[in-house]
């Protein structure tokens, strides 16, 4: 990416339903890699994050600021930024393991609920142009008294918790 990116100058509107925050750095502290998320795919030691799983065609982290504990990305191993770019089998794999994660979550975390999707192009609200789809497990009572009161929200597991519970289950 050169000076100007897209992804970061031109939205106008940040807030939508899948950004969490400001979501640009999916680890939690800033890199200087071209695309965070092929750094990840490579094993970049200087970025921190939490991979759950990768094969040949896609990778599945956790998000570093997650809207509830087991909210996790999956994504495609290859660079690409629209939907429309992903070959058949990386848009089935893709899907498929949608289907497994929820799978895993409603098990591990007994929610019955998800929001998943894609922010897609620089318009969308997405802050990582490689093309990821979130996948959020909603639950009955989300809001409590500190997320009112502290506009914070209080999480029941920490991300290493949730990291070692998801990590063999969706292998
Ligand atoms: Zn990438």
């Amino acid at each position: 990416m050169g000076s100007h990116d897209p992804f970061k100058d031109d939205a106008l509107f940040h807030e939508n339903l899948f950004a969490r925050g400001k979501s640009a750095y999916v680890t939690g502290k800033k890199a200087d890699v071209p695309c965070i998320l092929c750094a990840i795919r490579d094993g970049a030691k200087e970025i921190e994050s939490r991979k759950l799983y990768q094969d040949a065609i896609l990778f599945v982290i956790l998000n570093a600021y997650p809207f509830n504990p087991g909210h996790l990305m999956i994504m495609p191993c290859r660079h690409v930024e629209r939907w429309r770019d992903l070959t058949q089998d990386e848009t089935v794999k893709i899907a498929e393991f949608i289907k497994k994660s929820q799978d895993v979550l409603e098990r591990e975390f007994g929610c019955t609920s998800f929001n998943f999707g894609v922010n897609e192009g620089p318009f969308s609200g997405a802050s990582i142009a490689h093309l990821h789809v979130q996948v959020i497990p909603r639950f009955k009572s989300e809001l409590g008294f500190i997320d009112v009161v502290g506009k914070t929200r209080a999480m029941i597991y920490t991300l290493d918790q949730v990291h070692e519970k998801l990590k063999e289950k969706l292998a």
